[in-house]
């Protein structure tokens, strides 16, 4: 005789063979999926990718009541539920995009219990009606699906996320709670359990590393040839590549067809109509390679994207670990190369200050969530200019743990040597520290090499100890030290929008002479490439 706990386990797998297909869980799945089954709050952190989606509705199936998912991306509600239809499992979804009418329909057969599982747009949650229906049913489980929406901090805050809480409050028995992000910074993860009140959950961060993805940072003088040479040497394959602006996307999609390469574009200025054709024309293959801003991507799962290329550097680790995962769902090797400019900063830089997203929040708020958004900003260059491994520096920022070497990343492929670098690292300190910590990196650097600038001069910088200290240097090299001293906290960044430099808690010692600092620099000219193959 079987006990419960076993019966449910062969159920679980029952469930997962007859309605999904699958013979077996991936990492994580199963210790979510028990840990809703035995009634605990649950919070699932897993990429892009990862099979979020079965983790409730596994439970979803097996257990009594409805279960509703709320999730902020009316497209995917459309698909989920057709997926499920198709698996024979009785699915709804209630959003802006119903007629009167057919909402009122869809609720009538809700209240009969026609549906087991059923989406729902945040905004819907306190309509009258809706919560009345609610309220008369049996709702077993509220799954909070892009759960980081709840938080200021995470990339996509929705005010109506908010109301989840008052909603789940209203009902009569207290549900399960599950929730699910791909987005797993603390800040994040501590507001997903403080915001919806989540009954000592369990929660479960896994994950992050895919291991089929290449990871690269290039610096190139001449972008675009990069990439074209790229498609080039790859024939065959599919890729997006991802530009900061629109424009950038219609300059380079543009070169690309017109030097005979199958490419289109996506952006939010197309209308729905064009966007709807690129897309399939990508997801097909009619056109395999997509060129595209960050307004591609979401709810798209083309699996076999044999690369990621970003024309410019995202504003943060989220975006830009969540847009390269989009390559090698197929499991297959895949290349992400993120292609570096100075310029990147700026822009994105440009673009927290400019801020139009957060209107409908206080200054305060705003002035704070700019403040978050330069770290996050600073944390994304820090991973352009590391030499350590790249996988290593993004599995912790996402909070896993994570070996120092993975071998599957420029860094770890690049031969470097270790070079002195403590000369010029205590000019440059010297020179923040001397001149009152009162300017920007590109006014430094130009002081210490000695650059007769129209600041230079203005701030007096020509007069100061430490001009033309390091004019035997180029730049550009010098730019390369100041970065790695940003790095390794021997210099500080202010976190408002001037970025001044300050002297870092790890200078004292390289100042008084008692330590010295090395850097690695690649031992060639040309660093390691690697192929994709297959
Ligand atoms: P997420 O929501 O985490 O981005 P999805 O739930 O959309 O990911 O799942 C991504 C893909 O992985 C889907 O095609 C899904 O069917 C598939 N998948 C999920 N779980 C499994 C599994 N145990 N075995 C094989 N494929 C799976
Ligand atoms: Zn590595």
């Amino acid at each position: 005789i079987k006990n419960e706990a076993q019966v449910m386990n062969d159920n679980k797998y029952k469930v997962l063979k007859r309605y999904f297909g699958y013979d077996s869980f991936r990492e994580g799945q199963e210790l979510l999926i028990d840990s809703i089954l035995q009634g605990r709050d649950t919070f699932g952190i897993m990429p892009t990718g990862a099979g979020k989606s079965i983790c409730y509705q596994i439970p979803g199936i097996m257990m009594e009541g409805i279960t509703l998912v709320i999730t902020p991306l009316i497209s995917l509600m459309k698909d989920q539920v057709a997926a499920l239809k198709e698996a024979g499992i009785r699915g709804a979804y209630f959003n802006s995009s119903l007629t009167p009418g057919q909402y009122r329909k869809a609720l009538e057969y809700a209240k009969k219990g026609t549906y087991k599982i059923i989406y729902v747009a945040p905004e819907r949650l306190m309509n009258r009606e809706f919560l009345e229906f609610a309220k008369s049913v049996n709702i077993e489980m509220v799954t909070v699906d892009e759960a980081h929406c709840v938080s200021q901090w995470g990339q996509d805050f929705r005010p109506s996320y908010l109301k989840i809480l008052d909603f789940v409050e209203q009902l009569e028995k207290r549900p399960i709670l599950s929730a699910f992000t791909a987005t797993a910074t603390s800040q994040v993860k501590e507001d997903v359990i403080r915001i919806l009140r989540l009954k000592n959950p369990t929660v479960l961060t896994t994950g992050f590393d895919r291991k089929n993805l290449f990871f690269s940072v290039q610096k190139p003088a001449n972008k675009y040839s990069v990439v074209k040479n790229y498609i080039d040497t790859h024939p065959g394959k599919s890729g997006i590549i991802y530009c900061l602006t629109r424009k950038l996307v219609e300059e380079v999609c543009q070169r690309l067809c017109e030097e005979g390469v199958a490419a289109t574009r996506y952006h939010a200025g197309l209308s729905d109509e064009e966007r709807r054709q690129n897309q399939d024309d990508f997801i097909y293959d009619v056109k395999p390679i997509m060129v595209a801003t960050n307004a591609f991507g979401m709810g798209i799962d083309k699996s076999n994207v044999n690369f990621v290329i970003h024309y410019n550097m995202p504003k943060n680790m989220e975006s830009y670990y969540q847009e390269a995962g989009r390559a090698g769902r197929d499991g297959e090797k895949a290349d992400c190369i993120l292609l570096y400019g100075g310029k990147d900063v700026v822009t994105n830089q440009f673009f927290i200050e400019k801020d139009n997203e957060n209107e409908d929040l206080d200054e305060e708020e705003r002035e704070l969530i700019r403040e978050r958004d330069r770290q996050r900003l600073k944390k994304m260059t820090f991973y352009c200019h590391t030499n350590e491994c790249l996988r290593n520096y993004m599995l912790r920022y996402f909070g896993e743990k994570s070996p120092g070497y993975c071998g599957n990343c420029i860094n770890c492929l690049t031969q470097f040597e270790e070079r002195d670098i403590t000369r010029t690292a205590r000019h440059i300190i010297g020179c923040v520290d001397s001149s009152g910590e009162r300017y920007g990196l590109v006014v430094v650097l130009d002081a210490v090499h000695g650059n007769d600038t129209e600041k230079v001069r203005r701030y007096h910088l020509d007069e100061n100890d430490y001009y033309g200290s390091e004019s035997d240097k180029s730049v550009r090299y010098l730019r390369q030290v100041a970065d790695f001293l940003l790095l390794n906290e021997y210099l500080l960044q202010s976190d408002d929008r001037y970025s001044v430099l300050q002297v870092g808690p790890k200078a004292g010692p390289v100042m008084a002479r008692q330590e010295t600092v090395t850097m690695k620099i690649p031992k060639e000219k040309e660093p390691a490439v690697r192929r994709a193959k297959g």
